[in-house]
């Protein structure tokens, strides 16, 4: 008789739930013998990556037998110019993903609190509930709009961290700059706020802030930013986080030395300053959002309204079956079951070519009776 069945793991991993991402284009193609799939699931850059940062991984893969830098020193450079930041108030992270995870490692306790908007990106709640604390969810207001006040109210003696994720994800919507500045001055001062700002290219309404501002003002938030949606890195891991060095000074105890590779920190550095791959996937974004809103409209299909790169839209009591089906015709979105949004898709802004596929395809299974 063996003993592997006795190993246990931490009470606290009982609670929770795998993260379920969006389905890969290989995936549907083997599960349902299609060549010719389109992936519009994960707010991934359809124009790809920048190629500077291309250029540059090519360039630096000889040393590939050499560790990173543990600092990733010249990245942070680079931000720290960029975002007129001193390197002090930056840390690079494995993705956003990661540092999600550090801070939950820094600073949460069993039993503390996290308040988190709901319905937002799921990552907030792994970390706490990793640490044994615990997400309270704060619902969006009427057309998941946010409103700081029930933000401030959720707040309690054990809340260690308030997430804010502007432009929200699955949502689109976002924090005004004036409502984060009242949340901030309503919030008690043991509480951290970590804004996930990770589609904050895409945003364009005037009052809309990605944080930065508050971080140079001396306020105790965190930006949480990624070289994974517009700079088109998502597979080779890169994010940052922006705060006060004291705040970052604990995260740091936590972190790996070698989180990030060293073909992530070229490649960030050489895609920062790629300011027309930038300046093009973002037109790109905002001249199809507008044409989506436009032929969504002409479907008649309700969506919210959205500040980044991907439209959530209501299909109704059938919507995971008009998902399925989507994806049987070679067009994948995401399911908002994991959201706790069964009757809504997230449909992610492709090129001119695959939004056109995409507006054919859901045409067809929305006008279409659904198969059950
Ligand atoms: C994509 C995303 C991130 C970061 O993703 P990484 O790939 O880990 O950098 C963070 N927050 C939100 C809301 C996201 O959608």
């Amino acid at each position: 008789m063996t003993n592997v069945k006795r190993i246990q793991a931490r009470s606290a991993l009982g609670h929770i739930q795998p993260y379920s991402p969006g389905k890969p284009i290989w995936e549907v193609q083997k599960e349902l013998g299609l060549t010719d799939v389109i992936k519009l699931a994960s707010n991934e850059n359809p124009l790809g990556p920048s190629p500077r940062a291309i250029a540059a991984i090519a360039a630096s893969l000889h040393n590939l037998h050499r560790y990173p830098d543990a600092q990733s020193t010249e990245l942070r450079q680079a931000l720290a110019v960029k975002l007129d930041l001193a390197q002090e108030q930056i840390i690079v992270t494995n993705g956003g993903d990661e540092l999600i995870t550090l801070v939950s490692e820094a600073f949460l306790e069993p039993g503390d609190e996290v308040v988190v908007p709901d319905p937002s990106f799921t990552e907030y709640q792994f970390g706490a509930l990793l640490m044994g604390a615990v997400a309270k969810g704060v619902p969006l207001g009427s057309d998941f709009q946010y409103n700081w006040r029930s933000i401030a109210e959720a707040v309690t003696e054990r809340t260690k961290i308030v997430y804010l994720c502007s432009p929200n994800n699955p949502t689109g919507t976002y924090l005004s700059k004036s409502d984060l500045q009242q949340l901030l001055d309503a919030l008690p001062a043991h509480v951290l706020v970590v804004l996930d700002a990770a589609y904050s290219h895409y945003a364009t309404e005037a009052d809309y802030t990605n944080g930065l501002e508050f971080v140079r003002a001396g306020y105790p938030v965190l930006v949480l930013q990624t070289f994974s949606k517009i700079y088109g890195l998502a597979g080779i891991r890169v994010g940052y986080g922006a705060a006060d060095s004291s705040i970052l000074q604990s995260i740091l105890q936590v972190k790996e030395p070698f989180n990030v590779n060293a073909v992530a920190q070229t490649a960030a550095i050489a895609a920062l300053g790629d300011d027309e791959h930038v300046r093009n996937s973002r037109e790109l974004v905002l001249q199809e959002r507008q044409r989506l809103y436009y032929e969504l409209d002409n479907i008649g299909v309700v969506y919210v309204e959205s500040m980044s790169n991907f439209i959530l839209v209501e299909l109704g009591d059938d919507a995971r079956s008009l998902y399925e089906q989507m994806m049987r015709q070679g067009v994948i979105v995401r399911h908002g079951a994991g959201w706790g949004l069964p009757r809504h898709v997230r449909i992610t802004v492709g090129t001119a070519e695959e939004n056109d596929r995409l507006l054919a395809v859901l045409k067809d299974v929305v006008v279409a009776p659904p198969i059950r």
